[in-house]
């Protein structure tokens, strides 16, 4: 049997068949301009029968009554709306409701970069910068699903406002838009091409997203006390580009934290959709 997975973003709704840990099918289209237009459409897409729904959200959510919580990116007004009993009565097919970036993780860490490893920090850089973190094998959930969120580790309190309502939290630096503004234009693979071809000014707007990433992976670690980290999202593609300063802020902590290695994801823009379909499987 299927197993549907579902990953909503801000402005691209991506999504999955898994038969068994193989992607069968996918699609990408524009996330519609309401969730009530989104459950219609995730529902046409479970009318091939599918045996569960997994739906990966860009914020926290209740995963036991599988309702919206916060959740202020995609189009219409999702706090608050419930998204499992929507999508259960119209197709009567278990639903799970799960944070993407928690999605990511778990991809990743069953079938992607961090497959066998026990204990992983995750981080993906995309419009926001989410994050997960695996102890003994399994991602950590916490009461709003909202363990693991790297983007909003503070690294300059004097910094750029944050949509979080905090400064100078890592997503201002590493995440899509707070490179296009430091370096005035984008998108963030024209930076990357500009900094390879050895623009200065390029190159250090990178390097100061790796600064910042890098301080939040270093203290996340002693926090948790892994040794890996898998990072992806459509950012991740510039991590070359970021390495050097990111590893200079784990080497400083090195006395503590030890040896960490740094992975890039390896599943690609379909990993939250993946790992949606992953967690609806446990629920069906
Ligand atoms: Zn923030």
């Amino acid at each position: 049997m299927t197993r549907l997975g579902v990953d909503v973003g801000g402005t691209y709704i991506k999504w999955v068949l898994l038969d068994e840990d193989e992607v069968v099918s996918t699609g990408t289209v524009p996330t519609p301009p309401t969730p009530d237009e989104t459950m219609t459409f995730v529902a046409s897409l479970a009318a091939r029968r599918v045996e569960s729904i997994g739906i990966g959200l860009p914020g926290h959510v209740d995963r036991e009554t599988g309702t919206a919580l916060f959740v202020p990116n995609p189009p219409g007004n999702w706090d608050g709306y419930p998204v499992g009993a929507r999508l259960g009565e119209l197709t009567g097919t278990p639903v799970a409701v799960v944070n993407d970036a928690r999605a990511f993780g778990l991809a990743e860490l069953l079938l992607g970069a961090a497959r066998g490893l026990p204990d992983v920090l995750f981080a993906v850089l995309g419009t926001g910068v989410g994050g997960a973190v695996a102890l003994r094998g399994g991602i950590l959930v916490g009461p709003r699903d909202n363990v693991g969120e790297i983007g909003h580790v503070t690294v300059a309190p004097w910094g750029p406002d944050c949509c979080c309502g905090n400064r100078g939290c890592v997503e201002t630096f590493a995440g899509a838009p707070g490179i296009v503004r430091a370096f005035g234009s984008g998108p963030p693979e024209a930076v990357a091409e500009a900094a390879r071809a050895g623009d200065g000014r390029a190159q250090g707007v990178l390097s100061r997203a790796g600064w910042a990433l890098g301080i939040a992976l270093g203290d996340a670690a002693a926090f948790f006390g892994v040794s890996t980290v898998v990072v992806g999202g459509g950012v991740a593609g510039a991590l070359d580009l970021m390495r050097s300063a990111l590893n200079t802020e784990l080497e400083r902590r090195r006395p503590l934290i030890g040896d960490i290695a740094v992975l890039p994801a390896v599943l690609g823009p379909m990993a939250g959709a993946i790992g949606a379909a992953l967690y609806g499987r446990r629920s069906g």
